[in-house]
């Protein structure tokens, strides 16, 4: 999605000054794009840009005639009203440079009930444990916010039926479990994985439920994940390129058969991979993003 905040030259203090033609409501699990323009020959320092929606900050990047960022809206953010904050941090201080309220509005992810035997499900101590330091070492692979890496458009990681499988609520023997947090491709084993956009690798792991597993680091907070991987051909600090393959389809950790299971968390929010891959074409259409 597009969305048109304002202009720096005439910063937006309220809803008024807004054209109001572009959408404010939003998914959850939805990547949003938003561009500020600017005047030609102001001088913009980029990096200054912040924008902030319920305590979540998300930096800015420069765009022909402006400054663009990506907003995440996490899969089980709350829905309601609230204000987007484009703020500029220079050595005078803070400047509030928009406000804009944005609409959070529920995802309808859909329900998958399953009955599994109950060794299938319940964990013992020991792997409790397990998973538990394996999503801390995930969560801290993924908190870092480099410059920008990533560049125009997203590829799709693999070949392949989409799932649709985002968001999904899973009730397992009558009890609800964890939303699916990523979209499932469906691929035979040994098939490409490719790196949906340049980076650097965080992780590159084995772990209880997500098998073999990879974390792309795209910049400005913006990370992918690729789990259940039969073979990984990079290692932790390489530098790849979009469409690098970076390893192999298969059905490593919980899984029921191969497929890629493909993550996206953007500044802490855990959002659709389609989502972003949509959001940031369109806006590269119609902004052209460098
Ligand atoms: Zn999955």
């Amino acid at each position: 999605m597009f969305v048109l905040l304002g202009c720096l030259a005439n910063p937006v203090q309220g809803d008024e000054s807004l054209s109001g033609a572009f959408p404010r409501t939003f998914k959850q699990g939805d990547v949003v794009v938003l561009t500020l323009p600017h005047r030609g020959g102001e001088s913009v320092a980029p990096d200054g840009f912040i924008g902030r929606f319920r305590g979540r900050e998300t930096p800015a990047f420069p765009v022909e005639g402006g400054v663009s960022l990506l907003l995440g809206v996490d899969m089980e953010e709350p829905p309601g009203t609230d204000e987007l904050v484009v703020e500029h941090r220079g050595s005078e201080g803070t400047r509030v440079v928009a406000r804009v309220p944005l609409t959070v509005v529920a995802g309808d992810f859909g329900v998958q009930t399953l009955s599994l035997p109950e060794k299938q499900v319940d964990l013992d101590a020991e792997t409790l444990q397990r998973v538990e330091g394996e999503q801390r070492t995930m969560l801290t692979a993924m908190q870092t916010v480099t410059p920008r890496a990533w560049e125009g458009t997203f590829v799709l990681p693999s070949e392949g039926q989409i799932q649709k499988t985002f968001g999904l609520r899973r009730v397992i023997n009558g009890q609800p479990r964890r939303p699916h947090t990523g979209e499932d491709i469906s691929a035979p084993s040994g098939a490409p994985v490719l790196a949906i956009n340049h980076g650097t690798v965080r992780l590159v792991a084995d772990h209880f439920f997500s098998g073999k597993s990879v974390v792309i680091d795209h910049g400005l907070g913006l990370y992918s994940m690729y789990f259940h991987l039969s073979a990984v051909t990079v290692h932790v600090g390489d530098r790849v390129g979009k469409t690098q393959v970076i390893g192999a389809v298969g059905a490593s950790g919980r899984v029921s058969g191969p497929h890629l299971h493909w993550g996206i968390r953007l500044n802490g929010a855990r959002v659709n991979p389609l989502s972003l891959t949509a959001a940031v074409s369109s806006a590269a259409r119609r902004e052209s993003l460098p």
